[in-house]
């Protein structure tokens, strides 16, 4: 979508330039023992430099770091995918950087004829677009993005929220449109070979000719690497959907990023009162969170 450089890179710039124009005033004083006068100028120059800088600096050691003392108020103008350093970041207000927007012309130009199709179900009021900072697997902050129903958007934004104060790692965020195929099916397996967390989707249940929860814009599937949809048949095999899913078959192995009873993901989604794919009879679908 919007690609513009982040504030972040413009501040840091800024300071950069700054920090040069202060070596060189300096090195001018120098050569100004030999030119009184001129000097004195330069030394006023340099005295407005110091003030001008130490008054944005917040550090201890007066450190000419200036973008260290600007944390971003909000992360909506910046792409998903993102890594942010914690020093950018306000983390106790880190509420700053969760929103929940309607849909507009950027987001809807880029999932039109891919997650997005006119249909009788569901318009684009009924969805809206989150922006969120999450843990990856490097456990770097990274900004998320997801489109959901607006009957679950505050309560995502909240999950997200905690799950974020938690630390709790999820590889990416970015909508099932990065993933994009041709069809909604083979678009969320490619999402999914990528390890990537995503929500709405105007799909059908693969297998099936009937809509999905996705498709209303109210499940959400997280990890789905670690966590697989596995579909057992009678003789009690089952379909091989991805990649090493067999390792992740065993619920209590205490492989990374697998959501059980005890995770963090599971116990605050079902706290906003959705239900786990986990806990399903007939088959297993351990990635995906739903509220009707
Ligand atoms: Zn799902």
């Amino acid at each position: 979508m919007k690609k513009r450089m982040s504030k972040g890179k413009k501040i840091r710039h800024r300071a950069g330039r700054r920090r040069r124009r202060i070596g060189f005033i300096c090195a001018a004083c120098l050569a100004g023992a030999l030119a009184v006068s001129a000097c004195k100028i330069v030394w006023q120059g340099h005295d407005r430099q110091v003030k001008k800088a130490q008054n944005s600096v917040k550090t201890s050691d007066n450190t000419l770091l200036e973008d260290l003392a600007v944390p971003l108020t909000s992360i909506k103008d910046m792409d998903a995918g993102t890594v942010i350093q914690p020093e950018k970041l306000n983390l106790e207000q880190s509420s700053l950087y969760f929103s929940v927007q309607e849909i507009d012309e950027d987001v809807f130009q880029y999932i039109n004829g891919k997650s997005y199709t006119e249909n009788d179900n569901i318009s684009l009021q009924d969805l809206r677009y989150l922006k969120v900072l999450h843990y990856n697997y490097d456990h770097k902050i990274q900004v998320g993005e997801l489109i959901v129903n607006k009957k679950i958007a505050d309560d995502c934004s909240h999950i997200f929220m905690e799950l974020f104060a938690q630390e709790y790692e999820i590889q990416s965020m970015y909508l099932i449109d990065r993933f994009w195929v041709g069809n909604g099916v083979d678009s969320d397996t490619v999402s999914i070979e990528n390890n990537n967390t995503s929500a709405f989707n105007y799909r059908v249940v693969p297998g099936s000719d009937h809509l999905s929860n996705h498709a209303g814009g109210c499940a959400v599937d997280l990890n789905p690497l670690q966590n697989p949809y596995v579909k057992y048949k009678k003789d009690g095999t089952f379909d091989k959907y991805y990649k090493d899913m067999e390792k992740y078959l065993e619920r209590d192995s205490n492989e990374p990023h697998m959501i059980t009873h005890e995770d963090p993901a599971y116990q605050i989604f079902t706290k906003y009162g959705f239900t786990w794919g986990g806990d399903w009879q007939s088959s297993k679908d351990y990635q995906h969170f739903e509220k009707k």
